[in-house]
């Protein structure tokens, strides 16, 4: 979602603060915009590129300071437009010059303004944040910190905030909600941003802001507090990103980059925690709970998107491997139903950002109802990793892709490993898990080898791009696969594709099948693996075009698609891990063809901290 930075120290932060924002545009936005103290405020906002930001500023003496604050806005409330764009300002008249960016949603902004209206207040967005901006300076008096403190102590919602004022031109504030912010601690010098790639080129030393905690920050030192004023100590950490894994290096995207880089991420991932000679799993961070795990009477998977899909994927391998009945739920619907949380019940939230505001409130309310609750997420120190009893890091890197990949294979990874520790503890036996462990110790070698194949994929890509609607299709683990792969080419070429189980196709969606409709089948050697041949039959005698995934070997699929593209041959509840791979370069080769920009899907955001 938007980006925050902030700065404070010695240095330009006019330069700091555009090559922050630069470095958060893949969380997606669609204005921006920069406030700088400098003999009095200077502000600059446009709607669009920061690269246009960049221009109006970069031969402004006006914006020559060391104190600033930045921001990439993806709207909320009120449409995009510069007047929108943050930095908002308190009243023109009888403000003080305070700006603020803001991250999140003020829920109750409309009940705020109408009271501040009626105080004499006018003003010029259709902001929630404006409101915010007002609220402060209403209640300001000789002090940025007391007057932040006591507005948030009047707002609901979701809030990351930096706020500076032209009355106290050495001191930069900055708050926390629900949203991210981070605050990097350099030497005389603080750099605070949304996330750790906007500080790591500065600073690896940072501390992380509680919910309702306020740091006021001058060049030489820093007050945590409560929003009631109660002081702090936060922990000060090494943040663990470094340049390098935020670069694009040789690589023209980021998606591609992140695509090739999962063979060594998956490798991270498990190291030390598979044990394919003992056939055991060893998972540091639920151990404390392998007792309450083995005896699980169900378990609950919460996500949303990519990592929705993911959870689907675990959903077969708990059932399957550890026989522990398991559902998924997109974490928006579970958390405003009345969902039954019976004893015993674990619920594992799954999220690459570990801040999707759903997720993260669907596994507080699980916690509410007495769920046990677990993180498979990636961001160490995030919100969800932090509200969590315990959890499991996916261990990928940074991904700055929006469309994610290397996540996804992480967060399916996590599940299947948790569901072996989880099996390993009821009936699967050791010979079997020794089998399926050295699979997936040799998983990033197949996947290695899908991605040799990526000239290929492009070619058979070629051939169907101009389509504008797709299917793609899967049975057992694979068919979340099937809906991940439609995902993929939705969100980056902008081609309408679905996914679905094979069999239902025949369901309705069958009659959308004409001459030379791309179909995508995902068709490894497995349990279903004849049915799955009779879907294909069924779409080609009604002329589609299908793409088949299919096994190693298996020369007699040629006979029933258009196209097949060869993964290994895996065991079936490891297939998803390899058969996602063509999916994405699928979706990354048509989107290039079709001249869309990879790395910055329009409407996307990446980590989605709002509702
Ligand atoms: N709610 C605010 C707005 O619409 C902030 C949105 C954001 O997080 O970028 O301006």
């Amino acid at each position: 979602m938007c980006g925050i930075v902030a700065y404070i120290g010695s240095k330009p932060a006019r330069e700091l603060l555009l090559e922050g924002l630069k470095r958060l545009e893949y969380r997606g936005y669609d204005s921006a915009g920069i406030a700088m103290l400098n003999g009095g405020l200077h502000v600059a906002r446009t709607m669009g590129r920061v690269s246009g930001l960049e221009e109006m500023v970069i031969d402004d003496e006006a914006f020559n300071g060391t104190i600033g604050i930045a921001h990439t806005r993806w709207a909320t409330h009120g449409e995009p437009s510069e007047r929108n764009a943050h930095p908002q300002c308190d009243d023109g008249k009888k403000g003080h010059g305070i700006r603020i960016v803001h991250n999140g949603i003020i829920e109750n902004y409309a009940s705020l303004k109408t009271y501040l209206k009626e105080r004499g207040h006018e003003f010029t967005s259709d902001t929630d944040t404006e409101v915010l901006a007002h609220l402060i300076g209403e209640l300001y008096n000789g002090n940025l910190e007391t007057a932040v403190q006591a507005a948030l102590r009047e707002v609901t919602g979701a809030y990351a905030i930096a706020v500076v004022c032209e009355e106290e031109p050495d001191v930069l504030v900055v708050a926390r909600k629900g949203s991210p912010l981070i605050v990097g601690v350099g030497k005389d010098e603080y750099v605070v941003a949304s996330d750790s790639s906007a500080i790591v080129a500065h600073t690896t030393q940072a501390f992380l802001l509680d919910d309702e905690t306020v740091a006021r920050l001058t060049r030489d030192s820093f007050r945590t507090t409560t929003v009631e004023n109660v002081e702090l100590t936060p922990e000060i950490q090494e943040l663990e990103y470094s340049l390098e894994q935020i670069e694009l290096g040789d690589f023209d995207h980021f998606m591609l980059k992140e695509i090739y880089e999962q063979p060594a991420t998956l490798k991270t991932c498990m190291q030390g925690r598979v044990n394919a000679i003992d056939g055991n799993i060893v998972l540091g961070g639920v151990a404390e709970f392998a007792e309450q795990l083995s005896k699980a009477k169900r378990i609950l998977l919460l996500g949303q998107g990519t990592a929705l899909h993911a959870a689907m994927i675990g959903e077969y391998l708990f059932e399957g491997l550890a026989g522990i009945p398991t559902e998924v739920e997109f974490a928006s619907e579970f958390r405003y139903r009345n969902p039954i949380v019976e004893e015993g019940t674990i619920a594992i939230a799954v999220s690459q950002s570990g801040e999707t505001a759903d997720t993260l409130a669907a596994v507080q309310e699980a916690k509410r109802r007495g769920a046990i609750t677990l993180g498979a997420v990636n961001v160490v120190g995030s919100t969800i990793s932090r509200d969590t009893d315990a959890g499991v890091y996916l261990r990928v890197g940074p991904e700055i892709g929006v469309a994610s990949t290397k996540a996804f294979i992480g967060q399916v990874a996590v599940l299947t490993m948790l569901a072996t520790y989880v099996g390993r503890r009821h009936h699967l036996g050791k010979e079997l898990m020794t089998e399926l462990l050295a699979a997936l110790e040799a998983m990033p070698m197949h996947i290695e080898k899908v991605l040799g194949e990526s000239d290929h994929i492009l070619q058979i890509t070629k051939g169907v791009v101009d389509r504008d609607n797709w299917l793609f299709l899967g049975r057992g683990t694979n068919y979340p696969v099937a809906l991940e792969g439609a995902l993929k080419l939705k969100e980056i070429s902008y081609i309408h594709a679905e996914g679905m189980p094979a069999a239902e196709m025949k369901h309705g969606p069958i009659a959308l099948i004409d001459k030379g409709m791309p179909v995508v089948i995902v068709a490894t050697k497995g349990s279903q693996y004849e049915k799955v041949i009779g879907n294909m039959e069924e779409v080609r005698s009604r002329g589609g075009h299908i793409i088949a995934v299919a096994t190693e070997g298996d020369t007699a699929i040629q006979k029933h698609c258009d196209d097949v593209i060869y993964v290994s041959d895996v065991p079936e509840p490891l297939q998803p891990l390899l058969s996602v791979i063509p999916l994405q370069l699928i979706a990354y080769h048509a989107a290039v063809l079709r001249g869309k920009d990879v790395d910055k899907p329009r409407n996307l955001a990446k980590s989605v901290t709002v509702e």
